[in-house]
């Protein structure tokens, strides 16, 4: 397999890309859905951001370097990778914060209606952050079985939250069907695309999806901690109103009136003064995606994890794999359920191979494709095959468990 696998990456149009990623030698990434890689141009950029726009310029530079429109200026580099309109996103705070703004505002665009319905086994944050609403007595939680959800869905839900790509299992909702079936009971839809932006088309407009998020540190690897990204739909900009109304979303901050007045558009999202370290590198890291463009990387992104199950199957194993096996039906990764999934991710990960373990039994393997070559397919299939077939991973170090997993 690995001689197939350099042929395919020597017709890679996308194999020059991985030269931008600074991918540390002696390691197969296949972690990229979770921290994104390095790019090599962030470490100068914020070289330049720390030594001169901060250093040397100081306070000067939210208006010379432009640091005030940056939010801004990053939310629209963004927008036009999942399908919306450059003043209909911004870059700010955390998935989990903007998740809580835009939970609220749904809420308070739909009077009479308290329900939040969402899938059982979504993201944590997501399900922990409308069981955070309830509890304030502004929210009512309903969580239902994936299948189980246009049943669920009726007239006293006011918006419906799920994530667009499952980041267990990869699974990928259609966004169509399912925001036109949450409007046709009157209720509104927000679409988390952690797992889905920089990987996947996705089209908020063209699906005519209300809000999103997304997450900046995962497929746009800007960085740990890196700002998320939020959006609005035109139609709503003007009745979407966030409660966490900081100075920075006022519509004329810099008047220190003492009372607020929302800005224009998503604009109001701001809440205080963004990180402009954070902000700068996610720059760089959506840059790197727009240049190489979604479709490119999707159709690599399928490939890559396709040529991964095929050197799983050729190596005799037999994982019960828990993600589509259609590739269109699945976000950028395969998982596995296996029972000792966890010793054999350490031990992956001792061996190069870094994945990644979701309790309580599943193996993940994220496929960024803007770095990953069709060799680290093969290899990480081959080590794979090594450590179940010597159960390696029986060794004592494999089962203790760290902080985090
Ligand atoms: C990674 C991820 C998040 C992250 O939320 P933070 O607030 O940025 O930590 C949220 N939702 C989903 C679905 C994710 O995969």
């Amino acid at each position: 397999m690995l001689e197939r696998a350099k042929s395919l990456d020597a017709a890679d149009p996308l194999a020059k890309f991985r030269e931008r990623f600074d991918v540390p030698g002696g390691v197969i990434y296949l972690d990229g859905n979770s921290l994104g890689c390095l790019p090599r141009a962030t470490p100068a950029r914020l070289e330049q951001v720390v030594r001169e726009e901060w250093g040397r310029d100081l306070i000067r530079s939210w208006n010379s370097a432009d640091w005030i429109n940056l939010p801004q200026r990053v939310g629209a580099k963004i927008a036009p990778l999942i399908g919306a309109q450059p003043h209909e996103v911004i870059a700010c705070d955390s998935v989990s914060v903007n998740l809580y703004k835009l939970i609220s505002a749904a809420l308070r665009m739909r009077p009479g209606r308290k329900v939040v319905l969402s899938e059982a086994g979504n993201f944590p944050t997501d399900v922990y952050m409308i069981e955070g609403l309830e509890q304030q007595g502004l929210a009512e939680r309903r969580l239902s079985d994936r299948g189980d959800l246009l049943e669920a869905l009726d007239e006293d839900v006011a918006l419906l939250l799920l994530t667009h790509a499952h980041y267990k299992t990869g699974e990928v909702f259609d966004m169509e069907a399912i925001t036109r079936a949450a409007h046709d009971k009157g209720a509104l839809v927000l679409w988390d695309l952690s797992h889905s932006g920089g990987a996947l088309p996705v089209d908020l407009n063209a699906r005519n999806a209300d809000f999103a998020v997304g997450c900046g540190y995962k497929y746009f690897n800007g960085g740990p901690g890196a700002p998320a990204y939020a959006f609005v739909a035109e139609r709503h900009h003007s009745d979407a109103q966030q409660p966490l109304s900081g100075w920075m979303g006022h519509a004329t901050p810099f008047a220190f009136s003492d009372d607020y007045t929302p800005a224009p558009g998503v604009d109001r999202l701001l809440c205080g003064t963004p990180g402009i370290l954070g902000l700068a590198a996610m720059e760089v890291g959506v840059d790197l995606i727009a240049e190489i463009g979604i479709e490119p990387l999707h159709s690599k992104s399928q490939k890559l994890s396709e040529f991964f199950r095929q050197c799983l199957l050729e190596s005799g194993l037999d994982l019960e794999l828990v993600s589509p096996i259609d590739p269109a039906q699945r976000g950028s990764q395969l998982s596995f359920r296996h029972e000792d999934a966890y010793a054999i991710c350490q031990a992956l990960i001792a061996r190069g191979v870094i994945g990644d373990f979701r309790d309580p039994d599943i193996l993940r393997f994220g496929f960024a494709p803007a770095y990953l070559r069709f060799e680290d397919m093969a290899e990480a299939a081959r080590h794979l095959a090594e450590v179940l077939e010597t159960e390696e991973w029986q060794r004592k170090e494999f089962r203790e468990r760290a902080a985090v997993t």
